[in-house]
């Protein structure tokens, strides 16, 4: 090692040793603020002596607290190590984007392109009407039968619905089969695991609960029937790859492996959620092409939940029109959230571009009501983490793809983290 590069280690092991010391204050004040705002820390598992014990900080002094933690992040010196810097600039922008919580829970007002930016760090592009009643017209053309899309669009559903008495057992083997296909891939820690429960009254479908020590709760909400393709979606989303596999991996390697605390801790309502949410959504397609995941639900999953197989290849064509109306709840939680559209107008909404029956629609307007703009994180999330991946991985190799998805999940990205890594 020459001076210079011996030089260079020990700026870089003292940057370390600062970002360690600003990595904690992150952490006990994000779980100060979850003092003050009940499902904002969604999972912590670092050491339990950060935890507060007594009553919370007024938010003024938390905010305080915060503009000095920037204030510290700022003017250290930029590291020339690329995982020194990402470090650096990741926790620069997490604590950026709390600040921002901060300052809602006290009042402040955001649009919903203003919550975008400063919470998830992204720059979302946005569909009018227009665009959303275009894959309307291609789903009429679609759809069987005769009336009112939504209604149509109910009844034929009806004959994929999962028999409740049959959803446990094809979950199991849906993730299962997810696991598998993981592992092939990716080096997870031995003593990984998942426990599943069926729960209700909830405003989410499903949700998985880390425990730390590669340890998830994964629950399935039961208050509406799930069809088929949700079983899937669910097993890839919220294990493997998807959150479960995200969490273990970012405790194998960064916590545990290098002593970054700071991603002990999970703020649900920060720039992490968009990589969280879209690479549960993206990795969907990874671990299941499109034509393997057909021929597998065609042969295992149809007749395990006792469906006819025959009409899984037409079903799931309309699947994946379905999928471009999501934007459709973006442009639903922008118009309600800058008050352009009320409570009647936007479940009206709902029911057009989304096709939910008013049930769904209000259960989809609580949803909506509750996360605000977090709905983005998973249409334009998968988006974004998509072609970040294509720009990493010339080439279809399917391999490359999984090695460049299991790297960004080990060293997670923000949205203009990967927007100026895609650019540049
Ligand atoms: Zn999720």
């Amino acid at each position: 090692m020459n001076t210079n590069a011996s030089e260079q280690a020990i700026n870089d092991a003292q940057l370390n040793l600062q970002l360690n010391d600003l990595a904690e204050r992150y952490v006990r004040l994000s779980l100060r603020v979850g003092q003050h705002s009940e499902y904002f820390v969604d999972a912590y598992y670092g050491p339990d002596s950060w935890r507060p014990h007594s009553i919370s900080d007024p938010l003024s002094s938390i905010e305080e607290q915060c503009c000095a933690l920037i204030r510290l992040l700022e003017t250290l010196p930029v590291s020339a190590s690329s995982n020194l810097c990402q470090r650096q600039q990741f926790l620069t922008i997490q604590s950026k984007a709390l600040l921002y919580y901060i300052e809602q829970l006290q009042g402040k007002t955001s649009t919903y392109q203003q919550e975008c930016e400063r919470l998830y760090d992204a720059n979302v592009p946005s569909y009018d009407a227009v665009h959303f009643d275009a894959i309307l017209h291609q789903l009429e053309q679609l759809v069987p039968g005769e009336g009112e899309l939504n209604q149509r669009i109910a009844q034929y559903r009806e004959q994929f619905i999962v028999p409740p008495e049959k959803l446990s057992q094809v979950f199991d083997v849906a993730i299962s089969e997810a696991r598998e296909r993981t592992l092939k891939h990716v080096e997870l820690p031995d003593c990984e695991s998942f426990d599943v429960q069926l729960t209700n009254n909830q405003v989410w479908s499903a949700y998985n609960w880390y425990k730390g020590n590669s340890y998830s709760l994964i629950e399935l909400n039961t208050d509406h029937p799930i069809f088929i393709e949700r079983v899937i979606d669910l097993a890839a989303h919220e294990g493997y790859p998807g959150h479960h596999v995200f969490n273990a991996l970012i405790e194998k390697h960064l916590v545990n492996e290098r002593g970054w605390l700071e991603y002990s801790i999970y703020n649900l309502y920060s720039p992490v959620s968009l990589l969280a949410e879209g690479s549960a959504n993206y990795g969907i397609e990874v671990a299941f092409p499109w034509d393997e995941r057909l021929m597998f639900e065609q042969e295992v999953l149809f007749p395990l939940a006792g469906l006819n197989p025959s009409g899984a290849e037409q079903y799931y064509e309309i699947q994946r029109v379905l999928h471009q109306l999501s934007y459709a709840d973006n442009l639903i939680a922008q118009q309600w959230m800058d008050d352009e559209i009320d409570d009647e107008q936007a479940i009206k909404l709902l029911m057009k571009y989304a096709l939910n029956s008013e049930e769904r629609a209000g259960q989809r307007l609580s949803f909506i009501k509750h996360n605000r703009a977090y709905v983005m994180t998973y249409n334009y999330g998968q988006d974004l983490v998509k072609a970040y991946l294509a720009e990493q991985v010339k080439g279809d190799s399917n391999d490359a793809l999984w090695r460049a998805f299991t790297a960004l999940l080990a060293t997670p990205k923000t949205a203009s983290m990967m927007v100026s890594a895609s650019s540049s």
